[in-house]
């Protein structure tokens, strides 16, 4: 379908013509109409379907410019995520001159304020800094004719309900209400019926709950042979843009450094990591500028990364709809991608169930042998020495010193010695990664009902999501400037090539347990 077909204001349409939107998303083409009538509309589309939009350019077509009040509010379940959306609605509310602010914990909210006298029409926050500009009477919300519970499923995870509940309290009560999530577990329903009068229902099924482009592999491989296994594979596969996901924030952390030490151009992100570092990683990698993101569920969640190559589940996912999430980041927009998941022998029976669901076997992936490490990883001295050449204009100063060593080695000599400078053995740089509990072992026969549900297993020991969830909601709520010295520790640009070229050194992990 055409945007053009939607009786959208003429200013929206050329601001999606410069967003390059040719047509409507299927979300799009069913909700748009929906949500212009006025009525509650649930909508449930996988992530990276437009689903921003779909709410977002009726909301925009509806606003009144020249009043003052707010008339929309967007809540979204993490800082990230509000961003990203109020830079979304700015883009494609720009020609018409719609004025979009967002609030979230972790940044100064006196600037918030400040910004919120200048009269936004749409407001998009988390739910803490939501109430705490509304308990400071910050927030105006009694015009308000529309509410966004955005990216709903996570916003329950991480237990946001009974806010939600308290920022309603402030919204006209005649207001229309409208939902948005990638996945409709059962409690949803519950949400919809507190907070929803009627609601329309569009549900996109996804052709497979997996992209038919991603090449699934799994690894099965002991907690502590994984991240030597891991950067073998890293030589061979060689990804261009790869995402690694860690179970915690601690596994996060590790995983960075450790991949920081041996030279991989690695950075994390998680709830803990200031919001100043957070947007500085995902905008370095989304400039291509790094070369892997380590990151929890929560913190890679609904993000919009487009061109990762890549994807590997260091720790396998306790929740199988997690996994679908996370590797639905790589073969997007008609790109082919490879998921890698690292699984330990008691955590198999996980594995399964991730199968049932998405109706698809992962591949074994054999551990990759010396000669093939080798081959990946001439690969990429190859590209540097190609490089080199071309970009290198001044090689001609060593044209001397060359003749110089010819005349007394061999060409082979010469090449052999280079060869064991360039390529280091991975392992030269040993990194020890805390070892992490394996998900609870659990009865085969626990996971032959895949009807394609969701299945939530053993949710009170969901250990370190749990704690990354917390995380997420007390960063919300606490302005955590204080706490930035933690994590901007290490020289990021210390490695910025991608083989070990100069760091030698041993490396220790600092455990903070
Ligand atoms: P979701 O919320 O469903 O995960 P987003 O709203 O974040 O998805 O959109 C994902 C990406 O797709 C964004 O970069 C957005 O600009 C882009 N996008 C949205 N609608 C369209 C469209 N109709 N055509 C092309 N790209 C689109
Ligand atoms: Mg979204």
């Amino acid at each position: 379908m055409k945007f053009s077909e939607l009786n959208l204001d003429s200013k929206l349409l050329s601001a999606v013509d410069e967003a390059g939107f040719e047509e409507t998303t299927p979300i799009q083409a069913q909700t748009i109409p929906l949500v212009m009538t006025g009525d509650d509309v649930i909508g449930q589309a996988q992530t990276g379907t437009g689903k921003t939009a779909a709410f977002g350019l009726p909301i925009l077509n509806a606003v009144d410019t020249s009043s003052s009040d707010i008339q929309a509010l967007i809540i979204s379940p993490t800082r990230e995520l509000a961003i990203q959306t109020q830079e979304e609605l700015f883009k494609l509310g720009r020609n018409k001159k719609v004025r979009v602010q967002s609030v979230y914990g972790g940044s100064d909210i006196r600037r918030q304020i400040h910004s919120l006298k200048n009269h936004p029409s749409i407001v998009v926050g988390t739910p803490g800094r939501i109430l705490d500009h509304i308990n400071r009477h910050t927030l105006k919300l009694h015009n308000v004719k529309t509410v966004v519970l955005d990216e709903a499923d996570e916003m329950l995870d991480m237990g946001f309900v009974e806010d939600i509940e308290s920022i309603l309290t402030n919204v006209p009560h005649d207001h229309q209400t409208l939902l948005f999530s990638a996945t409709m577990p059962k409690p949803i329903t519950k949400i919809a019926d507190k907070f929803m009068t009627d609601p329309e229902i569009v549900k996109i099924k996804s052709k497979e709950l997996t992209a038919d482009k991603i090449d699934q592999y799994f690894v099965k491989a002991r907690d502590y042979e994984k991240f030597d296994l891991m950067t073998r594979i890293f030589d061979v596969q060689g990804p261009e843009l790869a995402l690694i996901f860690g179970r915690t924030k601690r596994r996060v952390d590790e995983l960075t450094r450790g991949l920081q030490a041996r030279g991989y151009n690695a950075e994390g992100i998680h709830g803990d990591l200031s919001q100043d570092k957070r947007t500085s990683v995902l905008r370095k990698f989304k400039a291509g500028k790094l070369d892997f993101l380590v990151a929890t569920d929560v913190a890679a969640r609904g993000l919009d990364i487009s061109g990762v190559s890549h994807v590997y589940n260091y720790d396998i996912p306790q929740d199988p709809d997690s996994y679908v999430h996370r590797i639905g980041r790589t073969g997007r927009a008609g790109k082919s991608g490879i998921s890698v998941t690292f699984v330990t022998p008691n955590e198999m029976s996980y594995l399964r169930t991730i199968e049932n669901l998405t109706k698809k076997r992962m591949k074994p992936l054999a551990p990759p042998t010396d000669k093939e490490v080798l081959k990946g990883q001439m690969e990429s001295v190859k590209d540097d020495i190609k490089n080199t050449l071309a970009h290198d204009t001044n090689l001609a100063r060593f044209q001397d010193a060359a003749d110089e060593l010819l005349n007394e080695y061999t060409p082979e000599q010469l090449v052999m010695v280079y060869l064991s400078t360039a390529i280091k053995d991975a392992e030269s740089v040993p990194v020890k990664i805390a070892p992490e509990r394996p998900l609870p072992s659990r009865k085969q026969s626990h996971n032959r009902s895949g009807h394609g549900r969701r299945h939530r297993f053993n949710r009170g020991r969901r250990g370190g999501e749990r704690n990354e969830h917390r995380g997420g909601r007390r960063d919300d709520r606490r302005n955590n400037h204080g706490r930035n010295g933690g994590n901007s520790n290490n020289s990021h640009r210390r490695n910025e090539n991608k083989k070990p070229a100069a760091s030698k050194k041993s490396f220790k992990i600092r455990t903070n347990i």
